[in-house]
């Protein structure tokens, strides 16, 4: 058996007349750049998440970098963010000319431990940006109330959390702005790079959609300079078709990742993944913690299973942050996860048969 760690061809195949649609519409209409569609996409996903605004952008990092400037984050300012993540989260604050200032996760649940963010508070510090690592919700409630008490703003990394949620609310709805990717491997993916900005804040937003515009919200009206970082019209024409699909798609990713919990949690050697009590997941990744990580890697890809590493090296081990001097016992947590992370593959289109061929050949590893 063969099973690669994602399988887009799989879904297309699924949803190729909607899409196919959606594409032939738009090369007959042939405006690529700020098309109905862009406009129609905003507005839908806005809807979804129940927050007042969706600005289109180019892809998930410019989704961050636009929303920290817009929120005037700049030189001299510190940002909170983990030190587990994409290195997006983190470059992103550097890009502002900010400096990223690393707090360490929780082992359960992968997320920004907020009882390790007090200690890095100091005056310089503006914001947080927080990561929903792997489809999982950061503890919002207490990440906000600090937030709060020490007058910072939030920023939220959502790129691997559509549609997931603490109680009752989206993440991307719990502070100033959030930022999206549609990287095609992403719960709602595009064929291509694209992304979102989402805020409730009518000033922010006009900024922000300034930004991505190179000042501009119509032809030549430059109040400022900013960038070009546009969601193409193919793209927000494939994501409307998608969209509809997300809520399906997430739910059959949690039925995945509760039958690997239940066949996978008493092998002994590996941790499966813990849900917040009171939280959707909405699993972007599956990611257990194992034992002699890189052995049971090559096992599984002999068996002809492909498992992916998200991520092996946290942000502080990394050379791009070697300037900020950290030791990997800095954050201890995350140096200790990127030796023992393993994503399973956990896709919508996965079969139980599937599942059971790859949950067998964990247990087989481990018994040797
Ligand atoms: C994918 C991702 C991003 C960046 O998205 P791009 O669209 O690839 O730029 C940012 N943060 C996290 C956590 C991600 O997984």
């Amino acid at each position: 058996m063969k099973i690669p760690f994602n399988n887009l061809a799989l879904q297309y195949r699924a949803i190729q007349q909607s899409i196919d649609q959606a594409i032939a519409d738009t090369l007959a209409g042939s405006t690529f750049i700020r098309g109905n569609a862009v406009q129609a996409f905003e507005q839908r996903f806005a809807g979804v998440l129940g927050a007042e605004h969706c600005i289109a952008v180019g892809n998930g990092t410019d989704a961050l970098f636009i929303s920290l400037k817009a929120l005037g984050i700049g030189a001299g300012d510190e940002v909170i963010t983990p030190a587990f993540s994409w290195i997006s989260s983190a470059e992103t604050i550097s890009l502002c000319g900010a400096t990223p200032v690393f707090a360490d996760v929780q082992r359960e649940t992968y997320t920004l431990d907020p009882s390790a963010i007090e200690s890095r508070i100091t005056p310089r510090t503006k914001a947080i940006v927080v990561v929903h690592l792997y489809g999982q919700a950061a503890s919002m409630e207490a990440i906000v109330k600090i937030c709060k008490k020490n007058n910072l703003l939030l920023i939220e990394d959502c790129a691997q959390a559509h549609l997931t949620k603490e109680g009752d609310a989206y993440a991307g709805t719990f502070g100033e702005v959030a930022a999206f990717s549609f990287y095609p491997t992403k719960n709602l993916g595009a064929y291509g790079d694209a992304g979102c900005i989402v805020t409730s804040n009518d000033l922010l937003a006009e900024r922000i959609r300034r930004l991505s515009n190179h000042g501009a919200l119509i032809k030549d009206d430059h109040a400022f300079e900013g960038l070009n970082s546009r969601m193409d019209t193919l793209q927000a024409a494939i994501l409307l078709a998608k969209l509809p699909e997300l809520k399906n798609w997430n739910a059959k990713r949690r039925a995945h990742a509760l039958a690997y919990t239940g066949q996978l949690e008493d092998v002994s050697g590996i941790s499966v993944p813990a849900i917040r009590a009171g939280t959707t997941h909405t699993f972007h990744l599956y990611v257990i913690r194992a034992q002699r990580r890189n052995e049971l890697k090559r096992f599984l890809e002999e068996r002809g299973i492909q498992t992916i590493v998200h991520y092996p090296s946290a942000l502080h081990n990394l050379p791009a942050y070697g300037h900020l001097h950290h030791s990997p016992s800095d954050f201890p947590v995350a140096t200790q996860l990127q030796d023992e992370v393993l994503s399973l593959p956990v896709y919508p289109e996965l079969t139980s048969g599937q599942i059971a061929y790859v949950c067998e050949n964990i247990e087989e590893f481990y018994q040797k």
